[in-house]
Order: C-alpha cells, then structure tokens, then sequence
C-alpha cells in the first residue's frame, strides 16, 4: 500500500464528509484520536532477564458510549496501525448503532516467542501501565489477532485487583465460564450471514444458484461457508494459509467439516490446515487453487475472511464475483475500492458485514453490567434485527447518495457519532 492505514482511513474520512457535507469542526475533530497511550511493559524472562515491550492503546472517540475495540499482539503492530483500527472501530459500532466508541491497543511482540509465563506476566504488565484509562463505563478492550480469551481472563483479573472490586465489563471475549456470552464464537460469522441473506433479497439471488469462495477457513470464514451452506448457497472454493480447493459442482461442507474435526484428508477435500495437492484426484472435479487464484474464480460471492490487503490494484481488474462480502478486516485497498466501484462490484464493507462479532462483545459487556445472562438464541434474537436494519440503512444511504455501501457506512455512522458530539 502506498499510504499508511491511518492515512488510509483519513481519506475515507475525508470521502465521506464531503458526501454528507460534514460540518468543518466535527470534520476536524474526527482527523484524530482523543487520546493515545503509549506505554513501556518491563517484563521479566524466564532466564531472569528483564525485556521491554513496547504497547499502545488508542482511543479514538467515544461520543457514542465507552471506547471499544481488541488488543493486538503481533510484530507489526504500530502507533499508525493502532490508530486507524480504532478509526475504525468508531465506524463500526457506530454502523451497527451499538453504545460503543471506538479503541484499539496492541503490543508490539510475536506472543508464540514467550512462554505461557511471560505472556501472562507481559499482559498483566500492559493492564498496569493502563488501568486508570479503561473499565466498563470507559473504555472496553477485547481480543484481537492473537490475544485469546485465556488473556482477556488475566487482564480482567489484574484491572480487578488494582481497583480492589469487581468488573466484569471491562474486557470482553472472556471464556463463558468467565462471563463471557454465548453466541460470540459464531456471531461475526452469523452477523454475516444475515447481511448476505438481505443483500440476496435486494438482488434476487437465489441460494442454490449462487456460487460463493471463501478464503480462509478460520473461526469467520469456517462458520461463514459451514452456515451459508446451510443456507443452500454453492460454497465452491475455500482456502486456509497453505492454498485452497475449488470444485465448481459445489463442495460438500459437511465431509469439510468432518475432515477438519478428524485432522484428515478425503478426496479433494482440505486437510486440518494443509490441501495435499499429491492426494487430489488428478481427472476429479475438484482442483487445488491458491489463494491469489481463489480470489479470481469465476463466483457470485467473495467473501475474504483471512487478512488484510488481499484485494489490491493488481488483482482488483481480474476479481469475477460481483459480490463482495468483507469479513476479514481491510481485505480491500482504496485503490482497488476504486477499481471495484468502476466495474460495478458491490462490496458489503468490513464495518458492516463483521459487525456482528463486537455487536455480541457489546452484548457481552451489557450482560455483565446488567448481572444477566443470555442464552444463545437471545443473543441470535437481538442480533439478528440489528444486522437486517444496519444492512438496509447502509443500502438506503448508498441509493440516496449514490455512493459505494463503503463510504455510506461511513456517512450513516459519522451523522451518529457527529449527532452525540458536544460542540
Ligand atoms: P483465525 O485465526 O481463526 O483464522 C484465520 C484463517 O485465515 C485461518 O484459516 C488461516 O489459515 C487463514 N489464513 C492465514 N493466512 C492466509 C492467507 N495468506 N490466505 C488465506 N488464508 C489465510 O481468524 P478469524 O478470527 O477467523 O479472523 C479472520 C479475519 O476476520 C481477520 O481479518 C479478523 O480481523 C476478522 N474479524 C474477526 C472477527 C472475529 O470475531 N473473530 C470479528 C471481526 C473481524
């Protein structure tokens, strides 16, 4: 990418103020965050020596209610990085309406270098350096690339024992058993599913005769394919990171998944995490493809739900399906938004389409504030509306503008956010 995310985000910003004609001073308040720490977490090493880690935590705005976003454990976390996800994380609970701000907050590490010691005490370390900032009426982090609930589970009980009382609400994703809500293993996928199901009724698409690739076959993309399958679509191609398959009649979900469970391989089916290309039937139906090819295959729906930057300027040209579901965060760039938007692919963004996993993580803090406890098809009851109406808000915002689904998710949720500003 030619510009960093934050610049990235700021000509979103930019895009969409001048749809809606922001006014100037919100415009410019919105350019950046409230406030940013950036802290130093000594950490000592199992060979007793002390290294220190550098983390971050943005807090970008919370006109809409306490800030909300992940922390992020990984190399190439940066202040410029931080920044624009928490930019972002405004946008998205702001889409959905949900009573959340916008965060973020990472540490720069590869957490698989650490043992299980020193990734507890390096956590424990980070919720000291920022507990007088968070809580669950301030600001509400959660997991992200590789933080786990087993985490959110010692930053709960560190921010616990420095303020001597209970909170519950002030991290989410936690593990059920410690008070996290049932439902938020599938809800990004599901959230998902009910964005493709309304965008199926505006363009009478019919399941059965509607071929979708998935690529990545994660907690998102595998409960993506698995329920959209269920859903009578064509899932032909999936992917994880070591390449992927694609049989135009159609993969069967339900061997995919017993393949997976068993860490097996059967036919031309995937195997735990590696597609034996040897083992392929060389005359079957089914091909091996990579994951560049995957995302070029003459389908009806794409949906990356692996990283970010998969659809670029290079391959945007070449991208068949004249749908696009965004359920990885940041898959498309700018330029190929563009691209995209000239040869009329519709792309359902990332605010959007994954919001349904901070829309449970918001539901989960609201259990924990409340002292309730839903069971999963609560959550499914509650999330299931949200979705439908963000989807046909942001739709209507698109016709009336006629803009990109992108930028009237933007313009939907800065009128919101500019609406709870006191200036
Ligand atoms: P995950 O770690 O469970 O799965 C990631 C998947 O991507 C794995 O199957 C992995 O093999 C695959 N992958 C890795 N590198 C790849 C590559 N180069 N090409 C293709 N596949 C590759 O992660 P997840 O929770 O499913 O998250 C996936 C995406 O969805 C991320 O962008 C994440 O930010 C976004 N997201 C997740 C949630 C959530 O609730 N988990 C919510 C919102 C957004």
């Amino acid at each position: 990418m030619s510009q960093s995310a934050f610049d990235n985000a700021m000509s979103q910003l930019d895009k969409a103020a001048k749809v809606m004609n922001l006014d100037k001073n919100i415009h410019e308040i919105l350019k950046s965050p409230d406030r940013v720490l950036i802290v130093s977490v000594p950490v000592k090493m199992d060979n007793g020596e002390v290294k220190v880690f550098t983390g971050y935590r943005s807090q970008y705005n919370n006109a809409m209610g306490p800030y909300k976003g992940g922390i992020r454990y990984h190399p190439n976390v940066s202040l410029d990085e931080v920044k624009a996800l928490s930019f972002w994380m405004m946008i998205k609970c702001a889409t959905v309406n949900i009573p959340m701000g916008g965060g973020k907050g990472g540490i720069i590490v590869y957490p698989k270098d650490l043992s299980h010691g020193e990734l507890e005490r390096m956590s424990r370390g980070y919720i000291q350096k920022i507990y007088r900032e968070i809580g669950s009426d301030k600001d509400v982090p959660a997991p992200d690339m590789y933080t786990t609930p087993q985490i959110m589970g010692w930053m709960r009980d560190e921010f616990e024992k420095l303020i001597g009382r209970k909170d519950p609400g002030v991290i989410t994703g936690k593990a059920i058993a410690d008070g996290g809500s049932e439902g938020r293993e599938t809800a990004t996928a599901q959230g998902g599913v009910y964005v493709v199901r309304e965008l199926a009724k505006k363009m009478g698409l019919k399941p059965n005769l509607t071929t979708v690739a998935v690529q990545g076959m994660g907690n998102v993309g595998g409960f993506m394919a698995k329920i959209l399958a269920a859903d009578g679509y064509r899932i032909v191609a999936i992917s994880d990171s070591k390449g992927g398959v694609y049989n135009e009649a159609g993969l069967d979900m339900a061997k995919v998944e017993e393949i997976k469970k068993a860490g097996g391989m059967l036919g031309c089916y995937c195997l735990g995490n590696v597609c034996k290309l040897e083992e392929m039937p060389k005359d079957g139906p089914c091909r091996h493809v990579s994951n560049e090819q995957l995302l070029e295959l003459p389908v009806d729906i794409l949906v990356p739900s692996a990283l970010e930057n998969q659809i670029t300027e290079t391959n945007a040209n070449n991208i068949k399906a004249k749908y696009i579901i965004e359920m990885a965060n940041g898959p498309t760039t700018p330029e190929a938004d563009e691209i995209l938007k000239s040869r009329g692919v519709i792309v359902v963004p990332d605010v959007l389409a994954n919001a349904g996993g901070v829309t449970v993580s918001c539901f989960e803090w609201e259990q924990n504030v409340k002292g309730e406890k839903w069971t999963e098809a609560q959550v499914f009851a509650k999330l299931e509306p949200m979705m439908v109406q963000s989807f046909n808000e942001v739709w209507e915002t698109k016709e009336k503008y006629n803009v990109p689904m992108r930028t009237a998710a933007f313009v939907k949720a800065i009128k919101r956010v500019a609406a709870k500003m006191k200036i």
